[in-house]
């Protein structure tokens, strides 16, 4: 099933024409009706925002060579994701408060952001950098290809830069941008990181409102490959509206998914409960639950024994550019513990961390979660939870 009218993609766009039932089109108006609402009362930027300053930059380990380096991220202030504005934007992401909410942030200032923390950190001793803007780096109207370009071209200036990260929705046309970068950062590796989410194309598009499906994956990939730039597929962990089995199993499937395309390396991203996003919603209702810190450790020794060094997986801490109201957690008397299995883990993909590490939470509590079954279809168990939603939001009123 190809759930994909919905999407509204660039023009030149290679997303593909929408066969999706009927019923699957309402769920899905029923969703972005809601998102979009809860972005309305994010209302507009502050007003003392200085976009010539980034949101921040934080080290991570990164690999090179398969071995692990030093990391930069810089999370540049930025215009926005478009697809917010557009469909009121994916159910858990809530960067957009991060961001300038439309107005449009120029190339000088993206510029000068970079320059200010080329000013306040030695980039030459991060031989991978990468840059987020809470967006699409491939989207003109949300940063400049001079801008990009520009930063590029400072990148060139140190010599133990060996890579650069960006990221980007799959579903606007890079070749522009990648051409130009190409060639600013002469001949250093360009990686693009992209929320593919999930291999299921129900999770993706109902449960996150995601507007592509894996066959668009492919062909963006073997487009990425075709140009010489590698790519990072960003899986979900925990979408609402799943069990915590379901939620286990579905990252399984997808990373199945990415080796089976001969990706080596994927990313985690753990669902956090982020002000005014439907999964925020569904949290105030006890609807949703972040995953179990258990959950995690559980597919980290799945994938290890499944797929052995066919698959990389690392788990982005889960601090972004704004607040979390909720994260990944087990009982509070081991999540420290476990937290930290799971940062010296990322460094080796060594899931020898997790040997002998226990707690009554893990039966008591996780065991039990994620046994629990939901016999409705998804469609059903989204269209119930949200008219549940839709009762409270107007009772509060
Ligand atoms: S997850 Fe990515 S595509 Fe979705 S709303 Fe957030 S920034 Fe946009
Ligand atoms: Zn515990």
């Amino acid at each position: 099933m190809i759930i994909l009218e919905k999407a509204v993609p660039d023009s030149s766009s290679t997303a593909e024409i929408f066969t999706g039932l009927p019923t699957e089109n309402d769920i899905l108006d029923e969703i972005r009706a809601l998102a979009g609402g809860l972005r309305r009362q994010n209302g507009g930027a502050p007003e003392n925002l200085d976009f010539t300053v980034p949101i921040g930059w934080e080290e991570r380990v990164g690999y090179l060579d398969g071995r692990p380096i030093r990391r930069l991220i810089i999370f540049l202030r930025s215009t926005g994701c478009e697809w917010v504005e557009k469909t009121g934007g994916c159910t858990m992401c809530g960067f957009y408060c991060a961001t300038s909410r439309g107005r449009e942030v120029s190339a000088e200032e993206y510029i000068a952001q970079f320059e200010h923390v080329m000013n306040a950190v030695d980039l030459g001793d991060y031989p991978i950098v990468s840059i987020y803007n809470d967006g699409n780096i491939f989207n003109e109207k949300e940063m400049p290809v001079a801008a990009i370009e520009k930063i590029c071209s400072y990148i060139d200036g140190y010599r133990n830069i060996r890579k650069v990260v960006v990221e980007s929705r799959i579903d606007y046309s890079p070749d522009e941008h990648v051409a130009k970068m190409k060639k600013a950062l002469n001949g250093r590796q360009l990686e693009v990181a992209f929320g593919f989410e999930s291999a299921n194309s129900q999770v993706m598009n109902l449960c996150i409102n995601k507007g592509f499906s894996a066959n668009n994956f492919d062909h963006f990939h073997s487009r990425m490959q075709g140009m010489g730039v590698l790519t990072k597929p960003l899986l979900l962990v925990k979408p609402p509206f799943l069990t915590e089995g379901e939620a286990i199993d579905d990252i399984l499937r997808t990373v199945a998914y990415c080796v089976s395309r001969g990706i080596a390396y994927v990313d985690l991203e753990v669902t956090t409960v982020e002000k005014n996003t439907v999964v925020h919603e569904l949290w105030k209702n006890n609807l949703y639950r972040p995953p179990w810190l258990w959950s995690l450790v559980d597919l980290l020794q799945q994938c290890r024994e499944r797929f052995g060094d066919r698959a990389h997986v690392y788990v982005s801490p889960w601090n972004y550019s704004v607040e979390s109201l909720d994260w990944a957690r087990n009982c509070g008397k081991c999540d420290a513990e476990i937290t930290g299995a799971i940062e010296r883990y990322n460094c080796h993909f060594d899931t020898a961390e997790f040997d002998g590490l226990d707690c009554s939470c893990r039966e008591e509590g996780w065991k039990k979660a994620a046994m629990v079954e939901d016999p409705r279809t998804i469609p059903e168990r989204i269209r119930e939870q949200l008219t549940y939603v839709r009762g409270a939001r107007l009772s509060s009123q």
